[in-house]
């Protein structure tokens, strides 16, 4: 480490490089400091990334399985060894707490593990040999593949692309977000010097570089993940080169509390997190929450308890800290002005949670947490992506009308059912309009590693995670000899219509 900080260069073809230009970051819990900067690149050095890329794809791609997961392992174990200095690091430049950090980048070596076993599950040839003639389906790796990833939890995010891609036999070019750029691309250059050069390139920067990667011939498919602002600029420059994509973009998750939902501290303190981990940055938090108003008055006492007891904001590496600053001053920004919004129209904003002892907020660009009584549904707290420590609570007496206030949505992600009754929560949850819903918990805790994630609407289309977010790296090639045109068969015209 430097005095400054950490130093973090592009990495190209099994080269590192200082790229055209610098960006700094600050820690922002103590925004005078500088925790390090990371070299970017320009479209020229992009454009050299993917020519390299494409220059590995032959050699990698037909590597046996067994021969790729075993480089994926040794890479695995490189990163664990690295564990605690790269969760330090990450604590310190996105403001998330050290054991969220540690649990991102063990989840994230996880998934090189699962992205093996999954190719392996997923087969790559299906043959049959009958009477209806001989026919070969293959699935093979589509080449160079860009990944676009964001900054909330920069690590995790960019394993989920990274991970899939190689294990199926693609070549990356990563492009992560510069907005917290040091760890991740730390991690990938850790795991890139153990593999053929090329197979893994990390270019830094800002949209010039997502253009380019979106827009070159060579690039065969684009996995993003951020807003849905940026989404529509990558579908129109994937457009050109008819790219196929994955886009796993916001959400405004509703978390649904029926009229028999638990509210014990343990459950209350669950659904508290659902919100606020990681400063509520993170695209599966509960944004909104439904409750039945039987319960409403209760569900309020129990929520603001559980809060109070679990959430402390201050230093992400003080042990008792449970909630770090937001990433950005335009994220407190855009919260602020959702709650001048939710107060002007008549909302009440409860100040949830204590402040490390001793710990000056004002350093830092912290929000206190808060739970927002006494909205409508058109409140823009209600209606749009908050994406920072705030929740608005609203109740409702009849499923159906609930279903009709929380379907109507663009957005439609992850949500949840809360209800001591599982098979009421199941029956519930198959009429709600989002990708996923958890049961009785919401956010990280209801992930599982073979449950494929991802969003319907505007929230994205292709899947991460499971078998199929293994299959998206994966292209169908079907070969096919029909039994009529055997050298024995009568009908060789090429005129007829199988079957009639
Ligand atoms: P963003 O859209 O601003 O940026 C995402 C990435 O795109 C960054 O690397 C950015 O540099 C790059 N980019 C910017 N302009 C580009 C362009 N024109 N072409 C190509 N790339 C470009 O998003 P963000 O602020 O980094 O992340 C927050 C958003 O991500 C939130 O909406 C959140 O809900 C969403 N998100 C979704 C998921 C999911 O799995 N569905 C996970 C995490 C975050």
């Amino acid at each position: 480490m430097k005095a400054n900080g950490v130093e973090v260069p592009l990495f190209i073809e099994g080269e590192a490089g200082p790229g055209s230009a610098w960006v700094e970051r600050q820690n922002p819990a103590r925004t005078t400091e500088t925790v390090g900067r990371v070299a970017t690149a320009d479209a020229g050095e992009t454009r050299r990334a993917i020519e390299a890329a494409s220059r590995a794809f032959p050699a990698w791609s037909s590597l046996g399985l067994d021969e790729r997961e075993a480089q994926l392992m040794r890479a695995a174990e490189a990163l664990r060894a690295r564990d605690d200095e790269l969760a330090q690091l990450l604590a310190r430049e996105l403001g998330k707490v050290l054991p969220d950090c540690k649990g991102e980048l063990a989840f994230g070596n996880a998934f090189l593990k699962h992205s093996i076993d999954a190719t392996r599950r997923l087969g790559i040839n299906d043959e049959l040999d009958d009477e209806q003639g001989r026919l070969l389906v293959t699935r093979r790796p589509y080449g160079v593949v860009g990944a676009i990833t964001p900054w909330n939890a920069p690590v995790l995010l960019a394993m989920l692309k990274v991970g899939p891609a190689l294990a199926t036999g693609n070549v990356v070019v990563v492009k992560p977000s510069p907005l917290v750029p040091l760890a991740v691309t730390q991690t990938l250059i850790t795991i890139a010097e153990l593999l053929p050069p090329g197979v893994i390139n990390v270019v830094q920067g800002e949209a010039e570089v997502g253009c380019t990667l979106v827009s070159h011939s060579k690039v065969r498919k684009v996995a993003f993940t951020g807003g849905v602002v940026t989404a529509r600029s990558v579908m129109r420059g994937a457009a050109e080169t008819i790219k196929p994509l994955v886009l796993e973009l916001g959400g405004n998750d509703p978390a649904i509390f029926l009229n028999n939902a638990d509210l014990s501290p343990e459950t209350m303190t669950r659904a508290v997190f659902g919100t606020f981990l990681n400063s509520g940055q993170v695209c599966m938090a509960a944004k909104r929450l439904y409750v039945h108003e039987f319960i409403l008055a209760d569900f309020v006492d129990a929520y603001r308890e559980a809060a109070d007891a679990a959430l402390v904001v201050g230093d992400p590496l003080n042990e008792e800290v449970t909630v770090g600053p937001m990433a950005s001053p335009e994220g407190v920004a855009r919260v602020e002005e959702l709650l001048e919004d939710a107060r002007a129209r008549g909302g009440t904003v409860h100040t949830l949670g204590q402040v490390q002892n001793g710990f000056a907020l004002e350093e830092g660009w912290f929000l206190r947490p808060s739970l927002v009584t006494g909205l409508g549904d058109d409140a823009r707290l209600v209606r749009e992506e908050q994406f920072g420590p705030t929740v608005p609570v609203l109740s409702f007496q009849d499923e159906e009308e609930l279903l009709v206030r929380i379907n109507d949505s663009d957005l439609a992600l992850a949500s949840s059912v809360w209800s001591a009754d599982e098979v009421r929560a199941f029956a519930l949850a198959q009429r709600v309009e989002a990708g996923f819903t958890f049961v009785n918990c919401h956010n990280r805790v209801g992930l599982s590693l073979r449950a494929p994630f991802g969003g319907w609407k505007q929230s994205g289309f292709g899947r991460e995670f499971g078998d199929a977010g293994v299959a998206e790296y994966l292209q169908l090639h079907t070969i096919n000899r029909p039994a009529t045109v055997r050298a024995s068969g009568t009908s060789t015209t090429g005129r007829a219509y199988p079957g009639v």
